[in-house]
Parts: structure tokens; sequence; C-alpha cells
């Protein structure tokens, strides 16, 4: 167990003037105003959202603010050819189709450019053919309809359900299943809260609403046709055809009433308990419909189509007093599907009154002693796109400079507790933070949110602290932390673990208001509140505190974990092991000396400390050490291969390990592992030595 780390503090006066600068009515404002119009990527609406955003920053002080560019590969529906699912007789006749888009709220109903449900970057297409329902179209769904139900997509259109898993990884499970279409609905097993009603009257999805959301696999590519490289004017692009990540296969998601009419009469094979969601259908898997509606088939109209399209981030900064040339970045995006009630503008709104909070200090004198970044990232929802592009534009600066990145998505997907999901030098800062901000719940006034999270989610199987996870990826954080290794976290409140419905019941779509937030989700907005404090506290300690607030030891710690749980899993093959003699020694004789020299090297730390500017500058770069292989991968962390939204650790040895029971070659299948183990273990030797003396 880690030790507690002592880390000069910046000071004290500021931090708490900085903290009580930000109001609850402040956020109220900025989520109002940012949320009257859509703000789709790519559209005239979100350049003049920017613009605004740009002139507010700087009149709340901010040294600059600049609109950076780039022309990327975005996706909309056709103006006048809709998508929609439709049920053909077997003269081809249609005689039931998908609603062409969702009820609008009341109160909206005069707007005209409100994007009807899509799946941006689905192939185009008519593709017809019997029914598969694929659960929630996961790898372990698609093997158990192969291996143990003997079902074959080839040729079928597949239905999955929407939750647990990143949409884009549905739809490459079902490329790779040999689907010529995949229809993605949200069912209310996953999409409504029991007891709560459907908007208006409460927060759950109505029977019309669908999740729009891209269907990529790009593996933080970012712009499809520059990968690598900004998209600037001058930029190569690839052709269209030739763009990376993009789905060969049409893609449309409905809702839950439109998913009852096409499974309704679903015939074949019966479904396994688990399978079933909760509408009134047998959930019968298929292929095709039962036996008096054999002959009627599915179809999908898809006119989705891709084009180039410039799009804008809002970079602000505040130049850092002492150490100008060190970044601390807060960065969360702007564009919406719709009005973005909750996804991205509760995060805006937040970001808008750190920015405004930094600007008040400042009048007062202070200034950080690193530089601050500000970032308002445009086509996150269309696959990280703005975040990303500026990342490769940044590279080679970043790489030196940049220190933390601190990201700014949705502020709240529940009424709950906090949720963090960081890098694991970070976590001591976290609760550092959280035990400086107050509580947002009723009842619980006095008390700090770190007890009032650690109350709601104890990480019990780990220390007696609140949980903190590990970051996956699905926000624009990716880039920075995947990408160039830095430091990042994220910070949120959400709902109970314990409730079983996926994210929030109107994610992506029309009924994200800002009436939703207010009626329900946070009426006096002390819980946006409470998270501005947190991601403002962070990003004020990480440019302001002497010493960077970065804890090695606390890495180690992780590091020590994540061996012992890829070893577990290794040793479920305790035969090919040992006939291919494979051993996990040298990433334990690695990360055992990581452990050393984090200790030692925090030791020294604490005995010196940070009195001569020169051994400071090194302790810095020290601090930020990446952890990267020769092939430019992150070594420890990478979103999950199965599921773009969840964190994997080593995640080379992990993939090397899955399913390696059913290799054609055990042979090779086990020598990658190997490989793969090297590889590690090398990165993290190589890591430990950034911290030992220099010579
Ligand atoms: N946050 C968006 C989503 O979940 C985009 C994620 C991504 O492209 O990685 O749909
Ligand atoms: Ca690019
Ligand atoms: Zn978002
Ligand atoms: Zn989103």
């Amino acid at each position: 167990k880690p030790m507690p780390v002592q880390y000069e503090k910046p000071s004290p006066s500021y931090l708490h003037e900085f903290l009580d600068e930000m109001h609850a009515e402040n956020i109220r404002e900025h989520l109002r105003k940012f949320t009257r119009l859509p703000h789709l990527a790519g559209t005239l609406q979100n350049l003049r959202l920017a613009e605004q955003i740009q002139k507010e920053w700087l009149a709340f002080g901010l040294d600059s603010a600049e609109l950076v560019w780039y022309d990327v590969l975005l996706s909309y529906p056709n103006g006048t050819k809709p998508n929609y699912i439709s049920i053909v007789d077997q003269h081809g006749e249609e005689f039931f189709k998908s609603l062409l888009a969702e009820p609008v709220p009341e109160g909206y109903e005069d707007l005209t450019d409100i994007v009807p449900p899509y799946s941006a970057f689905s192939a185009q297409g008519k593709p017809e053919g019997d029914l598969v329902y694929v659960n929630y179209g996961r790898t372990e769904d698609f093997f158990k309809l192969d291996r143990e139900m003997g079902i074959n997509c080839t040729g079928k259109i597949v239905i999955a359900r929407y939750g647990k898993i990143f949409r884009g990884n549905k739809v490459k499970n079902a490329m790779l299943a040999g689907a010529k279409g995949i229809v993605l609905y949200s069912d209310p097993a996953d999409y409504s809260a029991v007891g709560v009603e459907p908007y208006p009257a409460g927060w759950n999805l109505p029977g019309g609403g669908a999740q729009r959301g891209n269907v990529l696999n790009l593996n933080g590519a970012g712009d499809p046709l520059t990968p690598g490289y900004p998209a600037k004017e001058y930029t190569y692009r690839f052709s269209p055809e030739e763009g990376l990540g993009l789905p060969k296969i049409p893609v449309h998601p409905i809702g839950y009433n439109d998913a009852a009419r096409l499974l309704k009469n679903m015939g074949g094979t019966a479904s396994p308990p688990d399978w079933k969601g909760a509408l009134n259908v047998s959930y019968n898997i298929g292929p095709g419909f039962s036996d008096e509606f054999k002959q009627n088939k599915v179809r999908m109209t898809i006119h989705t189509y891709n084009q180039v399209t410039r799009i804008y981030n809002v970079i602000g900064k505040i130049r850092g007093a002492q150490e100008p040339d060190r970044y601390v970045i807060l960065g969360g995006h702007r564009d919406a599907w719709v009005f973005g009630g909750i996804d991205p503008i509760s995060g805006a709104a937040v970001v808008h009154e750190i920015a405004q909070a930094s600007g008040k200090l400042m009048q007062r004198g202070w200034r950080p002693r690193r530089t601050l970044i500000f970032a308002s990232w445009d086509a996150e929802e269309f696959g990280l796109l703005g975040s990303t592009e500026w990342a490769e534009d940044n590279a080679k600066i970043l790489q030196d400079r940049a220190v933390a990145y601190i990201n700014a998505d949705s502020a709240i997907e529940g009424m709950y507790t906090l949720r963090v999901d960081c890098t694991p030098s970070l976590q001591t800062l976290v609760y550092d933070v959280t035990k400086q901000v107050g509580s947002p719940e009723v009842g619980e006034e006095g008390m700090s949110l770190y007890d009032s999270w650690h109350k709601r989610d104890n990480w019990t199987d780990n220390r007696d602290a609140p949980r903190i996870n590990k970051l996956g990826s699905g926000s624009d954080f990716e880039a920075y932390f995947i990408r160039l290794g830095i430091a990042s976290a994220r910070a949120r409140y959400t709902k109970n673990r314990k409730d079983t419905y996926s994210n929030y019941p109107v994610y992506h779509s029309v009924y994200e208001t800002y009436e939703i937030v207010e009626h329900f989700y946070d009426p006096t907005f002390q819980r946006l509140l409470a998270v501005a404090r947190v991601r403002g506290g962070l990003i004020f300690h990480l440019a302001d505190a002497p010493i960077l607030p970065l804890n090695c030891l606390e890495y180690a710690h992780a590091l020590i974990q994540y061996a012992h749980g890829i070893l577990k899993i290794a040793q479920k093959h305790p035969e090919a092991m040992q006939r291919y003699t494979v051993s996990f020694d040298a990433l334990f004789s690695a990360v055992n000396n990581f452990t050393n020299a984090a200790n030692d090297f925090h030791q020294r730390l604490k005995k010196r400390g940070c009195s001569c500017p020169f051994l400071k500058s090194i302790i810095m770069s020290r601090l930020c050490f990446r952890v990267f292989s020769p092939i430019a991968r992150h070594i420890i962390f990478a979103p999950s291969s199965h599921n773009k939204y969840a964190g994997e650790s080593f995640p080379g040895i992990y993939d090397a390990l899955f399913d390696i029971e059913s290799a054609v070659d055990p042979a090779r299948a086990w020598d990658e592992v190997k490989r793969q183990i090297s590889i590690a273990a090398f990165t993290v030797n190589a890591a430990s030595n950034t911290l030992n003396p220099v010579a």
C-alpha cells in the first residue's frame, strides 16, 4: 500500500478563492444559453458557439483564445432521402417502417435543424434479409451464437441492443460475423430505470427515442483520412473509400417501440434467459420470422453520406508566470448530437465557469506558475476528431511540455456520487482535491465530497478509499493519454453502480435538454458545481503547486496489481505455460525495479524538496515519465479491443492471451504472449530508469 504523499501545495488562499469564485447559478446560465439550439459538428451554429466561447473567454481575462480549424471527414443523413428500417412482404411491399424522427419535446417544435437519429459513418445501401438477434453484439455474444447455438450470421441483418460496450465494437463484430447490416436499438431493460417515467414526466427514454452515435473503429487515429497528420489544407488525404475505421455495412439506430415490432414475430432458436430484455416479445434469435411470417424480410434503407467538413476548436491560454513551457490542459467537447443538455454542455458549462473563475483571480493579481490551456473541442461525437487533430498538430511540443490533461465531457450522468477515472499518478491529487470540496447532497452540509463519495462507493477490493477506475476511451482524453502518454483524468457525477440500466437513458437523444438537468439531474446545480470544483481544483494544483502533484508510488502500486492480474489470466492455462515455457519473471522483476526506483525517487524528493531550480526541473521531467514501447504504443493502458469505453491494463499481453485456447497454431500464439511480456518488461524497466539518479 503506497504511503500518503506530501507535496507542496499551491498558495492556499488563492485555491480557496478560486473554488469560491465558482457559482451554481453561473453554471446554470452557461448551460441554459449553450443548449438553446442544436450544435452538431460542422454546422454554422456550432461555429457561432465557438466564436461566442472565444469572445467570452477573452472577456473573462484569458491571455488568448483562438479558433483552430481542421478539415475532417464527417457524416450526415441525406436531407431528402430518409433512413429507416422496414418489414417487407413477399411482393417487396413495405408494410412497416421505423420512425423517421424522434417526437420533439415541448418548446422545441419550431427548430428545423434537429438531425434525426442515425449512425454516423454508416455505409449506404438497402440490404434485405432475415433478422438475427445478437443480444449486446459483444465478442462473447457472437462466440455464443457461433460456438454454442450454431447460428450463422453470414448474409443476415443482425439486431443488437445498445449497452455494455461502445457501439463501434458491435458493428465491427457484426461485420466479422458476416452480417450485411446491423440495427441498433435501445431496450427498456437498458434504457429505463424502474419506477421512473419517460421524459418529460421523468428521465427515462421514451419509446420513440433513439441513440445517435458514430460507429467507427479508429483505434485512436482521429480523422479517418489523415492518420498521423493534422487535417490542414495542405495535408495529403486518403480517398474516402480508404478511410480508416469506416464500417462496410449499413448501420441504423431505432427506439424500443419500433424494435418491438421487428422482434415480435421472430422465429428460430429461443434466447438464453440473460439475453432477454424488457419488451413484451419472445426474444427468439431467428434467423428470420416465425412460420406464418417466414416470407417477410427486414430491409434497411440508408442514405447517410460522408463529407470532408471544417471543424473548429477553441484554444484559450493563460501564460504561466514561472514555468510557461509546462502545460496543464483542461479540454472538453462542444459539439452535440442535438441540444447536448447533458452531453457535452453540462461539461462545457463547467469549463466555462472554471475559465471565468481563473479570470477573476487574475484580476486580483494571481497568475499560475505553469501555463493553463483551455480547449473547447469540436467533432468529438464523430470519433474524437477535434482533440486528436490538435494533438497531432502539436505532438512535438506536447510531448515535451504537457504535464497533465483533464477531460471535461458531460459533468453528470447520474444523481448518486462522484466518478473518477485517471492515471494512477493522479490518484493522490484527486483524493486531496475532493477533501477540499463540499458534498453537493442535501443533508450533507459540512461534509466533504471525499467523505460523501467514500460512503457511497468504497474501493473495497483494493483499499479503504473511494473507488477510482482505469481510463478507457470514448472521449477526448484518448490522444493525450494513450498516444502522448500524458497523465490524464476525468471526473463526473454518476449513478449508483448497482443500477442496472446502461448509461443515462436519454443519452444522445433529442431529450437531452436543459430542462432534463434542471428538473431531474441537478435542480440546484450543486452537483455540477461540485464537479466544477473538482476539475478546477485539479488544474489549479497541477498548474500552481511548486512540485508537480504526480505520484509515481501510486503508479508502482497499480503496476504490481496489473502484473498479478495478467499473470492470473495466463495461469488459466498451466499446461500450455509449461509446454511453451512462458514466464512472467521478467515482468515482475521490472515492476519490482520500478517500485524501488519510485520509492527512492520519492525519498530524494522529500529530503531535498525543491529549493534548487535546476534540480526542480529534473524532478519535473522525471514525474512526467511516459510509458511507451519502441513502437510508440502505450504499454500499460489501452482501450479494450472488445469495448472502446473500457480500459485494459497490459493490453498487449491481454490481447495475446485472449481466447488463446481456440488458437489454430498454439505454439505461435504463445510465442506472441512471450513477445508481449518482453515488450512490457523492457518498457517498465525503461520507465524506472527515468526515475533513477541521472549519474
Ligand atoms: N463519446 C462519443 C460516443 O461515445 C464518441 C466516442 C468515440 O468516438 O470514441 O459515441
Ligand atoms: Ca489527422
Ligand atoms: Zn460527450
Ligand atoms: Zn456523446
